[in-house]
């Protein structure tokens, strides 16, 4: 056996569910007792902790408050496990990935999150797998370091860092995508890290967290069509700060006066925009055409190749942990923990 130790953040979600008696609809069961449900569990050569929300939640019901209790379980719990592995529903992986990304600070341990498509009491559970290799990859280390200290996601043979990743498929088990980032690890018959890709913080930082995310947020996906009175409902609403604008292509939005001026004076306000497309893959690019210029003229700052999801939970980050609008923007377009292509 070895020294090492591995903690298992159980928050719900598929992979610990079970049907309901009263209305056959799946509901949260308990996981207290994990390693009678995986008897693999006890052939590691390290020894695995489970801590259980009390009352597990489908992750539907993830929120900037449960982001909070889950970084304060994993500092008050660093330097005693080697690793963590977060069980999560998959619905809102990514934000809770995206978001834990920036909430740790100078990470040099491995936090992985993963799930299931199908319950881990079904015959054809993806749950054991991916339990199993994330195990083995938030224990993984080289000359006494984790091979991979970030926080990322394990789903079905692919390791992929966290903050880039979508929820894309309802329905295969193959769920994630990670489509403007290369993954970190391929799960076969072995391993396979993919080294250059691996982010380290510099050595001796220390870790600490941050709980302070703000939640006056939105996301504005533009459509043909929109109206002037759905674009302004969204950003006047009382408190706002920050706002993901969900534009097309490659950031470009319409160029009716109305539209840009309801950006503009919400801007002018202090709104913090940042514009993400829509597509899958591919980067923002505003200047490439009149429709994207105009964005840029009235202050929206580019997400560059940024998820939604991350680039979402980056502005509550932002917005909850520093005071001046130029400066967030400024910091908006830096890579803090690898969510961009860009330095
Ligand atoms: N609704 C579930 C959840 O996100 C789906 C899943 O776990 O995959 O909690």
């Amino acid at each position: 056996m070895s020294d090492r130790n591995i903690l298992i953040i159980y928050t719900g979600g598929t992979i610990g569910m079970v049907k309901s008696p009263v209305t056959q609809s799946l509901v949260p069961m308990d996981f207290s007792n994990i390693s009678d449900k995986v008897p693999e569990l006890k052939m590691f050569n390290f020894k695995i902790r489970t801590i259980t929300f009390e009352s597990p939640i489908d992750s539907s019901e993830m929120c900037p408050e449960i982001w909070a209790k889950l970084v304060h379980l994993i500092k008050d719990n660093y330097d005693n496990y080697d690793g963590f592995v977060i069980l999560h529903g998959t619905d809102t992986m990514s934000y809770t990935a995206s978001a834990l990304s920036f909430m740790l600070h100078n990470l040099q341990k491995p936090v992985v999150l993963t799930g299931s498509q199908l319950p881990m009491g079904t015959i054809r559970t993806d749950g054991k797998e991916n339990l199993i290799a994330a195990l083995e990859i938030a224990a993984a280390q080289e000359n006494n370091q984790a091979i991979v200290p970030e926080v990322c996601i394990f789903f079905q043979a692919k390791l992929y860092r966290g903050n880039r990743t979508t929820k894309y498929n309802a329905e295969n088990l193959m769920a994630f995508r990670s489509d403007n980032y290369p993954h970190l690890a391929d799960v076969g018959i072995h391993i396979k890290y993919n080294y250059p890709y691996i982010r380290y913080t510099t050595m001796g930082n220390m870790f600490s967290v941050t709980d302070r995310m703000e939640p006056n947020v939105a996301i504005l996906k533009i459509f043909p069509g929109i109206t002037r009175s759905v674009v302004s409902s969204i950003l006047t609403a009382p408190g706002l700060r920050g706002v993901v604008l969900e534009t097309f292509g490659s950031g470009n939005a319409p160029t009716a006066p109305w539209f840009l001026g309801e950006l503009r004076s919400a801007i002018e306000r202090g709104v913090i925009m940042i514009n993400v497309t829509q597509c899958m893959v591919g980067s923002v690019e505003m200047w490439r055409y009149d429709t994207g210029i105009h964005l840029m003229e009235i202050g929206v700052v580019s997400g560059y190749d940024i998820t939604t999801e991350a680039a979402l939970t980056k502005l509550m980050y932002l917005l909850g942990n520093y005071t001046d609008v130029s400066e967030i923007k400024s910091i908006l377009n830096k890579s803090l923990r690898g969510e961009i292509s860009i330095r």
